[in-house]
């Protein structure tokens, strides 16, 4: 079973991040890139598949600039057997929406023809949690998101998903599409023997147009904002003076 694993590359979750001052958009000059950190997780899951012996191979795939190419060798020294990038141009990477890589994902599945699509439940940049599902509508194969637990057996995958009241264990079908959560495995360091073999694993590059698809952006951004500043916090004397202030400043109680 051929499992393909989605990676993008994102601003490092240490990093604080800067709004431009034109607010078009977070300053990326010098800033430190990384996998999205549930990418990660879905690389992790794969590989483990793999060493269970029920996938044959895994194939991380990346849509965007040349630079992607050092996450893809990133999946690739995580235990990953090769990588496809799906380069775009400046302009179109700069404005790369989930449906655009959706349908590049789509393309790619049609050409790789995989049993199982792994991807992150969303990307901590721009927090879409879209694409996973735009994917399985396109290829009009099950999904199930936020997974915490996969299990492939028979033609299927048992897939428990965090929800906002507890667990909900689905049974799809292959060929499907999962999205990971948190909880679902802790991601293996890359070890320095792995980092000096993954240098040596297939790398294909496909230009976006070689795929013959729409990526222009659908949505058009209108400004970027920093969150407000908190407000300082006061401390009380005691637990009377607590309690009125909750009651007549906050009005909470
Ligand atoms: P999003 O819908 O943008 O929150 O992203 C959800 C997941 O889709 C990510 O965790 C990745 O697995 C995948 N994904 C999004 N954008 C890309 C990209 N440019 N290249 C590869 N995978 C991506």
């Amino acid at each position: 079973m051929k499992v393909l694993v989605a990676v993008k590359r994102v601003i490092d979750y240490n990093v604080k991040v800067r709004v431009k001052a034109d607010q078009s958009g977070v300053e990326l000059a010098n800033v430190k890139m990384a996998m999205n950190p549930f990418d990660e997780i879905a690389v992790e899951e794969a590989v483990r598949l793999k060493e269970a012996g029920i996938a044959t191979e895994v194939v991380a795939i990346s849509c965007g600039a040349t630079h992607c190419q050092e996450q893809l060798r990133t999946a690739l020294a995580l235990g990953a057997d090769r990588a496809i990038l799906v380069e775009t141009d400046a302009a179109q990477t700069e404005n790369l929406q989930s449906l655009a890589v959706a349908k590049l994902l789509k393309a790619v599945c049609d050409k790789e023809q995989p049993q199982l699509v792994i991807l992150g439940k969303q990307a901590i940049d721009d927090d879409a949690n879209q694409t996973g599902q735009m994917l399985a509508a396109l290829l009009g194969w099950p999904q199930a998101t936020f997974a915490s637990k996969v299990v492939v057996a028979d033609g299927k995958t048992t897939v428990t998903r965090e929800i906002d009241g507890g667990l909900e264990t689905l049974s799809i079908r292959l060929p499907a599409v999962v999205t990971t959560d948190l909880r679902l495995n802790e991601p293996r360091y890359a070890t320095l023997p792995n980092i000096m073999k993954a240098k040596k694993k297939p790398m294909d590059v496909l230009k976006s147009a070689e795929l013959g698809v729409d990526i222009a952006p659908r949505l058009a951004t209108l400004k970027v904002v920093e969150p407000a500043k908190r407000q300082a916090g006061i401390k009380v004397a005691d637990v009377a003076e607590l309690v009125a202030k909750l009651k007549n400043e906050a009005k909470v109680i």
